[in-house]
């Protein structure tokens, strides 16, 4: 096979994944290895990418080295969601959900990439330019060449504009938040009324990430910024001005999921550059992770447009009904109150319903299934908690503290 350079534009989860599998597949880690090159450029090398830094025990299982890494992730157990009505129901995770800072887990990724042979240029690309035999791809300090580029650059790379058809705005979601001194060890998650997006605190082992998202054209950054307050004083979270952030998070709308481009001649999107997040959730570091690891696999069987097929086998498909199901999840309504709180005030009751929301939190279901649990599992806890409790429920919240089948140890 002719020797390949293949340049990889961002040093995140997708692009450090895709650069470990192919070094480690081209063997580039011994000295008289192949002649392949796999090159990494990196404008911010590990920095603290805005991020929850969440990372569900399906990404643990896939990834193992994430949970036993010695500075890795905080392992949360004890989580608490929150209801727009302020009904809280505080549950213990079946298996642990990593909470890593985004300066920790970049590192890693990118150590792993350079230990397996990958070159990591600290350089930001300005621009990319197709020539006969490649690309040449021109950065801050050099101009660079490569047979294929692999743009793994973020939510919010324009060089995805040289590639592929442009997202829209309301494939995004609006984020802010603030990295806070660290308080209690308890993940929390608010919803609200009618509103496509939550509000998190996401404790990690040296500080908590708290933040709120929500889908752009339902609230002006200003208004995002009060819900947020509003959850904080709540919660005892103090806002400190000198560390807040704000990113871009892609939810692609169903029609861009129908218009995906993920590769053509010579380039393929990974990550969040791809739009390759859950619309439901927000989670996107696995699919980085996976969509890195798939395009090297399809890279290494000497087949890149077999990429897409691979994404969309996996995981595309699921999440691409995952944007079918995120306006019903965040705006729909079940016996006269949104799903979100119905969702929460069944939690608190049942045994049954709360495994459901364990399984959306763990990723172990996809969506296909998703929906239909959630609306045969809040029918069959109506039928469970018979029609007196379901008047007491839709009449008022649910108790702050669980009572009943289903309690805060409901999942040990
Ligand atoms: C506020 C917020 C909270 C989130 N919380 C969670 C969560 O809890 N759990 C979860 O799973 N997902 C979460 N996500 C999503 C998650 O952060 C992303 O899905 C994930 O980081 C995507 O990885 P990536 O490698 O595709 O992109 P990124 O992590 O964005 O990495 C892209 C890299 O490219 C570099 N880069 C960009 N342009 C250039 C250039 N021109 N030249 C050189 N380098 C460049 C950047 O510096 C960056 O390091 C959250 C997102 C946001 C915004």
């Amino acid at each position: 096979m002719k020797t390949q350079t293949i340049a990889i534009i961002g040093g995140g989860p997708a692009g450090a994944m895709t650069a470990e599998r192919l070094a480690e597949g081209w063997g580039l880690r011994n000295p008289g290895g192949s002649a392949h090159r796999v090159q990494v450029f990196e404008e911010k090398i590990g920095w603290e990418k805005p991020c929850g830094g969440g990372l569900s025990y399906k990404a643990l299982r896939r990834y193992p080295f994430l949970e036993q890494a010695a500075s890795g992730g905080n392992l949360l157990r004890s989580a608490e969601f929150i209801a727009p009505s302020g009904a809280t129901m505080p549950f213990r995770l079946r298996v642990p959900l990593a909470v890593y800072s985004r300066a920790t887990l970049n590192q890693l990724l990118l150590r792993r990439a350079e230990e397996a042979g990958a070159e990591v240029v600290a350089e930001r690309i300005l621009r990319l330019q197709r020539t006969n035999a490649g690309w040449e791809i021109t950065g801050r300090e050099k101009t660079y060449h490569a047979d294929f580029v692999v743009l793994a650059a973020g939510a919010r790379t324009r060089l995805r504009q040289t590639l592929a058809p442009d997202l829209s705005p309301h494939d995004f979601m609006l984020t802010y938040g603030y990295y806070l001194p660290p308080s209690s060890e308890v993940l929390r998650v608010q919803f609200f009324e009618d509103f496509e997006g939550y509000a998190w605190a996401f404790p990690r082992t040296d500080h908590v990430s708290v933040g709120i998202c929500g889908k752009i054209g339902e609230d002006s950054m200003p208004a995002l910024r009060n819900r947020l307050g509003d959850f904080m004083r709540n919660y005892g979270y103090l806002p400190d001005r000198r560390r807040i952030f704000s990113h871009l998070l892609p939810s692609l709308s169903v029609e861009s999921w129908g218009n995906l481009r993920l590769a053509g001649e010579r380039w393929a999107l990974a990550g969040d550059a791809a739009g390759l997040v859950d619309p439901v959730t927000g989670e996107g570091i696995c699919y980085a992770l996976r969509s890195g690891h798939l395009l090297a696999e399809a890279l290494l069987e000497g087949c890149p447009h077999a990429y897409p097929e691979k994404v969309r086998n996996e995981f595309g498909r699921a999440l691409a009904l995952g944007a079918r199901l995120a306006r019903t999840f965040y705006h729909g309504e079940f016996l006269g109150s949104g799903v979100t709180t119905r969702m929460i005030e069944f939690g608190a009751r049942s045994r049954k319903f709360l495994e459901i929301i364990q399984d959306l939190i763990e990723g172990s279901k996809s969506f296909p299934g998703l929906a239909a649990r959630l609306y045969s599992g809040l029918a069959r806890t109506l039928v469970e908690t018979g029609a007196s409790r379901l008047r007491e429920t839709v009449q008022s919240p649910c108790s702050p503290t669980p009572t009943g089948e289903g309690g805060s140890q409901a999942g040990e």
